[in-house]
């Protein structure tokens, strides 16, 4: 399997000011370069195709002075930005016509602040970066400079020159360079410091896959995953639920703090926990990924894809408590975050739409099913009852398998022989179900 990472390596802090003079210049060009495709983009509305390209690519070359490698690669740098910006606001049109519908007009005025701008909508600011190829640039281990052990070359803007950078990566960096495929790379400007972004790739063996591990992400916030083997009976160690409990308390630690700094008026401690909330969960959530990579050995990951459940769950629709749960519900990072990990060990990801997933029984496919609390599953037409989460793992799974045989014998087996499953669903004392009596 293929996986793409980007290395972000500092330039090296010897650079000569001649040298960054150099630098500075050619990044401007090529902004520059970016903006003239940029603004044609918005007067002849393009769609970023090839014949667009050859359509201006001699009049922009010729405009901007640059090399036409160099010019196609502003090019496919404009056409990124207007895609992204394009896809952007669909989705923002979309929230304000619901929002409109539903008369809510304190989000309204909300939305309508947040409209998404066009491309230098503030002129040129910034610098963008574009992404070298080997036509115009290279990263190459150096032999002879005992300081840095790789540059970057680059072409400038004076025919036939070229410029090295002189690198400065962390052993961390090295690794990844020596094990992956050096692809492209960007010149990055940051806080008036240069940095080198190489876009690498890397081979990770493949697994053979002998089972699907369907994951199940849950508005509570865990992770339930059913291992499903072709042909065989699902066994307790089969199950398992990761839950969030750690993540939970450090935020509500967390968020107990900034409430208390806000209440005393402490803006410079309140400053720097800034972006503590964001890292805390990214944090947690990353482990959490890893867990579920280290455990799919051999196996083909699946994950329940929650499309759509912000948008349908609009405000004023009467679920204002489900979408305050909602409001914060980072699927998106989980998935993303379980993917790069699946990928890291070569464990291959699917990611289907979950919806019904969770509304159909596994044993008999009946969708005439109610759920008794958040976590306990019935289905009316075969009398199965269930942990919730687990019946949706094995049907966000179960689809990947040849035959779904797997789907027999799985009654008392949802909470057999694992700790945290048996809790969460001995956590419902009010309601008497078959499960109360088994453990
Ligand atoms: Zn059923």
């Amino acid at each position: 399997m293929l996986v793409v990472k980007t290395v972000k390596v500092p330039v090296h802090y010897s650079i000569t000011t001649h040298k960054l003079s150099i630098l500075n210049s050619l990044t401007a060009r090529t902004t520059h370069g970016i903006w003239a495709w940029s603004e044609l983009f918005k007067k002849h509305e393009l769609k970023g195709s090839y014949a667009d390209r050859q359509l201006f690519h001699a009049s922009v070359k010729e405009q901007v002075k640059l090399s036409g490698a160099m010019t196609q690669c502003c090019f496919d740098r404009a056409s990124w930005m207007w895609r992204s910006y394009r896809e952007a606001h669909k989705a923002w049109r979309r929230e304000v016509a619901i929002a409109r519908r539903e008369g809510e007009k304190k989000w309204l005025r909300k939305l309508l602040r947040r409209e998404p701008q066009e491309p230098f909508t503030n002129g040129m600011r910034g610098k963008v970066p574009i992404w070298f190829d080997s036509r115009f640039g290279a990263i190459e281990a150096s032999k002879h400079m005992k300081l840095c052990p790789y540059v970057a070359r680059v072409s400038t803007l004076r025919k036939g020159i070229k410029l090295t950078i002189p690198l400065n990566p962390a052993e961390y960096h090295l690794n990844l360079l020596k094990r992956g495929i050096i692809k492209s790379f960007q010149l990055v400007k940051r806080d008036d410091k240069y940095y080198v972004h190489v876009k690498m790739e890397f081979h990770v063996p493949d697994q053979p896959v002998y089972a699907v591990r369907g994951v199940d992400l849950g508005v509570k916030r865990s992770i339930a995953s059913v291992m499903l083997r072709p042909n065989q009976p699902l066994r307790s160690t089969d199950f398992s639920i990761q839950t969030d409990g750690l993540k939970r308390d450090r935020l509500n630690r967390l968020e107990k703090r900034i409430a208390e700094l806000q209440q005393s008026r402490k803006w410079e401690p309140l400053k720097r926990l800034r972006h503590k909330r964001l890292h805390v969960s990214e944090y947690y959530d990353r482990l959490a990924a890893k867990q579920v990579a280290a455990a799919s050995q051999n196996a083909l990951v699946v994950v329940g894809h929650p499309k759509g459940i912000k948008y349908e769950n609009f405000k004023g629709n009467g679920k204002a408590r489900l979408r305050r749960t909602l409001a914060h519900w980072t699927y998106g990072r989980e998935i993303h975050y379980i993917q790069e990990e699946c990928a890291k060990v070569g464990v291959p990801t699917e990611t289907p739409d979950e919806r019904w997933s969770s509304q159909t029984c596994h044993r008999c496919g009946s969708r005439h099913t109610e759920r008794i609390t958040q976590s306990i599953f019935h289905c009316w037409n075969c009398e199965l009852v269930y942990n919730a989460d687990f019946n949706s793992s094995i049907n966000i799974g179960s689809r990947f398998l040849p035959t779904a045989t797997t789907r027999r014998a799985t009654d008392d087996l949802a909470y057999a022989g694992n700790e945290q499953a048996r809790e969460i669903v001995a956590c419902e004392p009010r309601s008497p179900h078959p499960f109360m009596g088994g453990s």
